[in-house]
């Protein structure tokens, strides 16, 4: 007779398991090698600043302000344009005054101009141009060009001053930052080309069952595929972890240790699934005596384990697919999350659309529910009083149903029936 221990105990123990994991080691990564989603160890800091340097905020011109002061609507001041200034490489002349220079977004404003005179502010004039056409002459003003600014301008007006985004020195991005494309491009605009990123926890992920098979192949007769060993993989990626192994194990003690073996010592943590109820063929238990199993009071996924193998923490899931899953959503998701440097699930209050919901007195039920939306709704869960339904049955085995579900609803262990519109805990999926 195994251990009894209510859904908190178990999260509990499972938690001073796992405490080990928290202390990430840091491994660097190229800014364009998959760093979304991944993250920050230390702060990234800016080594100089932003803009590097003083360049124009649109196309227009550079002007000295003063020589433009006196410009008026129907009393323009007219400056000869005497350059182009690109954003490229290289340092423009300064500007003379009296004169301004055609200039680009983002190109260097020269020394000497200390305003930016907008394109579409300016008339913009070509004169001396000589005779269009093969024979035109070209005397030595031909490309000549002149800008009528039609009004004053204030000193800095579309110049971009270096350091105006950040100053050298200071941090961009802290550590902790979970990274999305605006981080990415922040960092990579200061020149940061390697991230210190927090190490994900390396999970072996370990199926037992001889019956089963892996995808591509034909099942035999009493054969199934391995759904866990995929589904835990996938769970583990979307909390942050790494699959550090994959192995599928026939019912073979020897065999299991073994296999057990080898990713305690390669990964920081083994999930194992399968072989741990109360059949005559439980091969965790027979192949890891060091390991509490107990029987946890909720429905599915009451046969648990825990303990550690050759150094390395084990959690031993059950067989069936959705217990598979909803041991990973109740007792490890949000530890791995923690781990990993990222914010946990939170749980969502929910009202219990239409149908009561039955459930057996002294286990807490995790039914899966989808959420109700209201028709031409938007297609996320709906705020600000969500509603749930409980989508197909209780069975442990209902994988397929199961994908059609949004959460887990939760449903306390003294409770042996809900009534619609009763208040319940939901564990988003
Ligand atoms: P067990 O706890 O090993 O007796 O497994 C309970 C049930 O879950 C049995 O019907 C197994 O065939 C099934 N099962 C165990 N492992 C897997 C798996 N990796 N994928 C799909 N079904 C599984
Ligand atoms: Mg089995």
């Amino acid at each position: 007779m195994s251990e009894r221990v209510d859904v908190e105990q178990h999260r509990a123990d499972v938690a001073e398991l796992l405490a080990g994991l928290a202390d990430r080691p840091v491994e660097e990564a190229a800014l364009d090698q998959g760093v979304l989603g991944r993250v920050l160890a230390r702060d990234v800091v800016a080594a100089g600043p932003l803009p590097r340097f003083r360049n124009s905020q649109m196309d227009g011109f550079a002007v000295r302000a003063a020589d433009v002061a006196a410009a008026a609507p129907g009393a323009p001041v007219t400056l000869p344009v005497v350059a182009d200034v690109a954003a490229a490489p290289g340092d423009p002349a300064p500007l003379a005054p009296g004169t301004a220079v055609r200039i680009m977004t983002g190109a260097p404003v020269p020394e000497g101009a200390d305003a930016v005179v907008p394109v579409e502010d300016t008339d913009h004039v070509t004169f001396n141009r000589g005779p269009a056409g093969p024979d035109a002459q070209a005397g030595p003003d031909a490309h000549a060009e002149q800008v009528a600014v039609a009004r004053g301008r204030a000193p800095g007006e579309f110049v971009r001053e270096p350091g105006s985004d950040v100053a050298a020195g200071t941090v961009v991005l802290p550590a902790g930052t979970v990274l999305a494309p605006h981080h990415v491009a922040a960092a990579a605009a200061c020149g940061v080309s390697r991230l210190a990123l927090v190490a994900p926890v390396s999970v072996a992920v370990v199926s037992t069952g001889s019956e089963l098979v892996g995808p591509g192949a034909e099942p035999g007769p009493g054969q199934i595929f391995d759904a866990n060993g995929p589904a835990l993989a996938a769970a583990v990626e979307a909390a942050g972890g790494r699959v550090g192994l994959r192995l599928s194990l026939p019912d073979d003690p020897a065999t299991v240790r073994a296999g057990l073996a080898r990713a305690a010592g390669g990964c920081d943590l083994v999930l194992t699934t399968g072989g741990v109820s109360q059949g005559a063929y439980e091969v965790v238990k027979d192949a890891l005596p060091e390991v509490v199993f107990r029987s946890v009071a909720m429905q599915p996924g009451g046969p648990q384990g825990l303990g550690r193998v050759d150094g390395a923490p084990v959690l031993t899931f059950p067989g069936n697919p959705v217990s598979a899953q909803v041991s990973f959503v109740v007792f490890l998701r949000d530890l791995l999350l923690q781990a990993g440097g990222l914010p946990p699930v939170e749980r969502v209050t929910a009202v219990l659309d239409d149908a009561a919901v039955s459930s057996p007195a002294g286990k807490r039920q995790l039914l899966r529910g989808r959420w109700v939306r209201d028709a031409g709704g938007p297609a996320s869960a709906p705020a600000p009083a969500p509603r749930v339904a409980v989508v197909g049955g209780p069975g442990s085995h209902l994988v397929a149903s199961m994908a059609a579900a949004d959460v887990l609803i939760d449903v306390p262990a003294a409770a042996t029936r809900l009534e619609p519109g009763a208040e319940v805990a939901v564990w988003p999926l």
